[in-house]
């Protein structure tokens, strides 16, 4: 039945996520906003190992390769705990996921001003991505919009849990070694 699909959550399990959980959004709210000290890092790993990537394959979608670099391995793991049926590992990918878009709002927020300091100090991504699609002057309200979007991804893997909460307490307990 497709209730198997998804492991049962345990309390034990529930309240490591809950606490992560905590610290994940304090961390997000002391955070300069776009930028969470760790998680950010790593994320502008992803994003600087993306560019060269995907400039293997074609010059001019280097330019993208950062934002797809930075989005890949979240996917991938999600995908990897989608697989195993694990709720609580899929949800966790789905917030670094949807995370990843206020750090990508933060940069194209930024695609007139040019205010944030570059690493290796090349061309701003999304300067150049806007130039492109004609749509540099509206380089705020595409942010804000990712943001909005950001914060409703996290909130939906968040009520997802929270649904696969109580549909396991609508489980018969003899489900459990299925
Ligand atoms: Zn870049």
């Amino acid at each position: 039945m497709a209730e198997e699909r998804w492991e049962k959550i345990t309390g034990w399990k529930l309240t490591g996520f809950g606490l992560g959980l905590a610290a994940f959004l304090g961390l997000l709210l002391a955070s300069e906003p776009g930028f969470v000290f760790g998680l950010d890092h790593a994320n502008l790993l992803f994003h600087e190992a993306g560019h060269p990537i995907v400039g293997l394959f074609n010059n001019r979608l280097e330019t993208y390769g950062g934002t797809l670099g930075q989005l890949t391995f979240p996917v991938l793991l999600a995908i990897s705990f989608w697989r195993q049926g694990r709720v609580l590992g899929l949800a966790a990918a789905g917030i670094w996921f949807f995370e990843n878009w206020l750090n990508i709002a933060r940069y194209m927020a930024d695609a007139r001003a040019l205010e944030l300091p570059l690493v290796g100090g090349g061309d701003h991504d999304w300067n150049t991505i806007f130039t492109r699609w004609h749509v540099l002057s509206y380089d705020t309200d595409i942010a804000g919009t990712l943001r909005c979007l950001a914060w409703a991804g996290m909130a939906t893997m968040v009520g997802w849990v929270g649904w696969r909460c109580w549909r396991d307490r609508q489980r018969p307990d003899n489900t459990e070694s299925f």
